[in-house]
C-alpha cells in the first residue's frame, strides 16, 4: 500500500494538485504571520473577528481555572458540564429556537443528525454544492441521496413528487461556502410543507453574519417552523470551536438518545463552552461589530470594478472572484501574496471545473483601509496579469 500511496502523491504533485499547509505563527487575525511572512489576510472564516477577542480569551481562561481542561467523559456519562448546558441555552435562544445541542465539530453534527433521523428506506434531497460533510452524512445514513443542480428548486420539486420514501429530508447550506449565495429559505420551506419533508439548514457561514445581530438565516428571512433542523458551526463567526443543532424539543431529545457522533465521543472542553457564551454576549451587545461587517461587504461590492474577472453575486462575507483556469487562479493568489495580501485560490474538486476562483472572506476585524488596499491590489492584478 505504501508504494501505491507514494505513486499517487507524486502524480498529484505533477498535476499541480498537491496541497500544502501554511504554518501560522500568530493568532488567527486579519494581520497575521504565516510561514514567517507578515500578511493582510482575507482567508479565514473568523467573520466577526472573535477568534482573538479579549472577552473570549478571558472567559476561556477563567473557565479553565474553574473547570479544568479536558471534558473527561462523554455527555451521557459525566462529561456534560454546566458550561455546556449554559451554552446550549444561550445559542438556541440567540437563533430563536426552543432547544439546542452542542457537538464537537460541524462535521460530526451533520453526520450525527442525518444518520440518527434517516435510515435505509428514507430519502435525502441535497443541493449539488452542499458541504462535503452533508454528502458523507448521507452515506453514513445509507439513505437514498438525490442531488439537484445548485439552487434549482424546480428540479427539487420533481424529485420530491417522485419520492415514496417514508422520511424525506431536504439538506442545504444556508450560505454556500464557495459562492457566498444564500439558500431561498421561504421557498424551500414551502416545498417541505407541501411534500411532508423536513429541512436541515447548515448555517456555517450565515450564523454571526446574516440577520439581526448575526442571528443567522432564520432571522434573515424571519422564518420559523418545527420542520426546520438548524445547524451552525462555532469555529467560524463565533470564533471558538464545535457546532450546535437547534430545533423542536422532541428532535433535540431524540438526538441526545440516538446521534452516534454525540453519544460515542468525549464531551468538548467545558471552557470552550464558556467561551461560546462570551461570543454570544459579544454578538448581542456589540451590534456595531456586526454592522461594520455589513458595511465592508457593501463597500467592497460597490468599489471593486473588474473588467474580465467576475465577482460573484453575494451579499455575505464570502466574496468570490471567478477567474476560470486553475493556473490563472493560482497566479492571482501568488501575485497578491507578493503584495503581502493572503487570499486563497480555490480549485476543483472543491469547485466545478473551469470555475477556479479567489475566495475573499471579509471580517469585522478588517478596517476600511484594509479593504481599500485589497481593492487596489485586485485592480492592479488585473492590469498586470491580463496584460
Ligand atoms: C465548516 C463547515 C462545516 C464543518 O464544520 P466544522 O465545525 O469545521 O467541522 C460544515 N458545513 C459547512 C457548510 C461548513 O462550511
Amino acid at each position: 500500500m505504501i508504494e501505491q500511496l507514494k505513486a499517487e502523491l507524486v502524480e498529484r504533485a505533477q498535476a499541480g494538485l498537491k496541497r500544502k499547509r501554511r504554518l501560522l505563527q500568530s493568532p488567527q487575525a486579519v494581520h497575521l504571520v504565516a510561514d514567517g511572512q507578515r500578511l493582510l489576510s482575507f482567508a479565514s472564516n473568523d467573520y466577526l473577528g472573535l477568534a482573538n477577542h479579549p472577552d473570549l480569551i478571558s472567559a476561556l481562561q477563567h473557565a479553565a481555572k474553574e473547570a479544568g481542561v479536558g471534558g473527561g467523559a462523554s455527555h451521557l456519562i459525566t462529561g456534560h458540564h454546566q458550561f455546556h448546558h449554559d451554552a446550549e441555552l444561550s445559542l438556541a435562544g440567540f437563533v430563536g429556537l426552543p432547544a439546542g445541542l452542542l457537538f464537537s465539530t460541524g462535521y460530526m453534527a451533520n453526520m450525527g443528525v442525518v444518520a440518527a433521523l434517516l435510515g435505509r428506506n428514507d430519502a435525502i434531497f441535497a443541493d449539488k454544492l452542499n458541504h462535503a460533510s452533508l454528502n458523507d452524512a448521507a452515506i453514513l445514513a445509507r439513505a437514498e441521496l438525490n442531488r439537484y443542480a445548485h439552487q434549482d428548486l424546480v428540479q427539487l420539486e420533481k424529485m420530491l413528487i417522485a419520492s415514496t420514501a417514508p422520511r424525506k429530508l431536504v439538506i442545504v447550506d444556508a450560505v454556500f461556502s464557495m459562492d457566498g449565495d444564500i439558500a431561498p429559505l421561504p421557498q424551500l420551506l414551502a416545498l417541505c410543507e407541501k411534500y411532508d419533508a423536513y429541512l436541515l439548514l447548515d448555517d456555517a457561514h450565515g450564523f454571526g453574519v446574516l440577520g439581526e445581530q448575526g442571528r443567522g438565516i432564520l432571522s434573515h428571512f424571519n422564518v420559523a417552523s418545527p420542520r426546520i433542523i438548524y445547524m451552525a458551526t462555532l469555529g467560524k463567526a463565533a470564533g471558538v470551536a464545535g457546532a450546535f443543532v437547534a430545533g423542536d424539543t422532541i428532535i433535540i431529545e431524540y438526538l441526545i438518545q440516538s446521534a452516534n457522533t454525540y453519544i460515542y465521543t468525549t464531551a468538548g472542553p467545558p471552557a470552550l463552552a464558556a467561551a461560546l457564551v462570551a461570543a454570544v454576549n459579544v454578538m448581542q451587545n456589540d451590534e456595531a461589530r456586526h454592522q461594520h461587517l455589513q458595511d465592508l461587504i457593501a463597500y467592497f461590492k460597490q468599489h471593486l470594478s473588474l473588467k474580465r474577472w467576475q465577482l460573484m453575486p453575494s451579499d455575505t462575507a464570502i466574496q468570490p472572484i471567478v477567474v476560470g483556469g486553475n493556473e490563472a487562479a493560482l497566479s492571482l493568489s501568488e501575485y497578491l501574496l507578493t503584495q503581502g495580501v493572503l487570499v486563497p485560490a480555490i480549485r476543483p474538486p472543491t469547485v466545478p471545473k473551469n470555475t477556479a476562483r479567489l475566495r475573499i472572506s471579509l471580517s469585522a476585524a478588517h478596517t476600511l483601509d484594509d479593504v481599500n488596499l485589497l481593492i487596489q491590489h485586485l485592480h492592479e492584478a488585473e492590469k498586470v496579469l491580463l496584460a
